[in-house]
């Protein structure tokens, strides 16, 4: 079996969890968490960071300190995870959608002014698979509005958008630690901001909004989106290896790029823009129109072969939570749905091996050629 993610655990993952457990030190009071985010913050470049318990739970905070409530439009990508999403609705607020462009798969930067509008609040990036947004471009329209820009770099650790990191733009960024990210801590996540009365902000909505003076006396509602030592311990061990981690996608991309080039049927994913290469978060690719196979075919043929895949993000303009709230109705954004219609990414974790690389795309090859 070939599973769609391994991770790599071979620094100090082992050490650092022995030292919490040899301390006592487990949960969020322990000292990896305020190292973890010092280290952090200082890696992409900005002044604070707070750790919380996921990425998801990162944007809900990162969308409440924003400011974002009852009224305030956000204009964001369709194709994406539910995280961002979910987190403007959860606030009350409405996600305006826009397209992708079929050069970058990301949000079409070209379409953001035309949806903006005297309710729009904020702009939420999310960089797609592996190539960032052009921020040059959000941040210019950002200014021009005068809007919030949140970014949600949960895939873009240790990449840059010219020579400036991911999760280093606009008022907060968030990321997460998930298994298949380039940086781990088994679930995870962290917000990072240059301002530190929405830093502090972060602080309380990660920690149920307790107050320093009348600890429960609470004028706002939080969460406790809490990271534990062991998660920090496990997440500082793998930001030591953050740069090897990058070379290694890097790596794993180029080798599916020659051994699937030229394979009939298969359209590869784009590796660079004008602004960045590829860090090949996943390994994503599309079924060529009209092929005779669909990505539901493929993925299940790969999967009789023990190669494990998943299909591309699902619109938001398609989902059948918002549409039944009333939201996205007749809306339609073709390069997002052709995307998620012949999408889907292969085993792309860092404990992928050369040879595994070779099947995945052996097997790819005879699956493609047998129609
Ligand atoms: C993984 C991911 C998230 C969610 O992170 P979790 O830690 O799984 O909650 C949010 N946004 C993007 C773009 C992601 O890839």
């Amino acid at each position: 079996m070939i599973p769609v993610n391994t991770p790599l655990l071979d620094g100090n993952e082992k050490a650092y969890l022995a030292e919490c457990i040899e301390t006592g030190w487990i949960s969020s009071e322990g000292p990896f968490v305020k190292r973890f985010e010092g280290e952090f913050a200082h890696a992409v470049g900005r002044q604070h960071a707070i750790a919380c318990a996921n990425g998801s739970g990162a944007l809900d905070i990162a969308v409440a300190a924003a400011g974002i409530g009852p009224g305030d439009e956000v204009v964001m990508p369709t194709f994406t995870i539910i995280s961002p999403a979910a987190s403007v609705v959860r606030a009350g607020g409405t996600p305006v959608l826009v397209d992708c462009s079929s050069e970058t798969w990301n949000m079409d930067v070209a379409q953001i002014e035309r949806r903006i509008t005297p309710a729009t609040k904020a702009i939420l990036v999310v960089h797609i698979y592996g190539l960032p947004v052009d921020m040059t471009g959000v941040l210019e329209i950002a200014r021009r509005h005068n809007l919030v820009v949140i970014e949600d770099a949960a895939e873009m650790h240790g990449q840059y958008v010219h020579d400036r990191p991911c999760g280093s733009f606009g008022l907060i960024s968030t990321f997460s630690f998930y298994p298949n990210k380039h940086v781990t801590c088994g679930e995870g996540g962290m917000v990072v901001t240059d301002d530190e009365v929405i830093a502090e902000k972060c602080r309380g909505y990660r920690n149920l909004c307790f107050q320093a003076k009348r600890r429960f006396v609470h004028e706002e509602l939080g969460w406790n989106y809490r990271m534990t030592n062991m998660q920090a311990a496990v997440g500082l061990a793998q930001l030591e290896k953050l740069e090897s981690h990058v070379i290694r996608k890097r790596q794993i991309g180029e080798r599916y790029l020659n051994r699937l080039e030229g394979t009939p049927g298969i359209v590869l994913p784009p590796t660079e823009a004008e602004y960045a290469k590829s860090i090949f978060w996943v390994f994503g690719l599309l079924v060529e129109e009209g092929h005779p196979l669909s990505s539901g075919d493929v993925m299940k043929a790969l999967g009789e072969r023990k190669i494990g895949t998943r299909p591309f993000f699902y619109p938001m303009h398609q989902q059948p939570v918002f549409q039944k709230q009333g939201l996205f109705l007749n809306e339609s954004y073709p390069v997002a749905e052709t995307l998620s219609e012949r999408g889907f990414y292969v085993p792309s974790g860092l404990g992928l091996t050369d040879s595994q690389i070779d099947e995945v795309a052996d097997a790819l090859k005879q699956i493609m050629a047998s129609v």
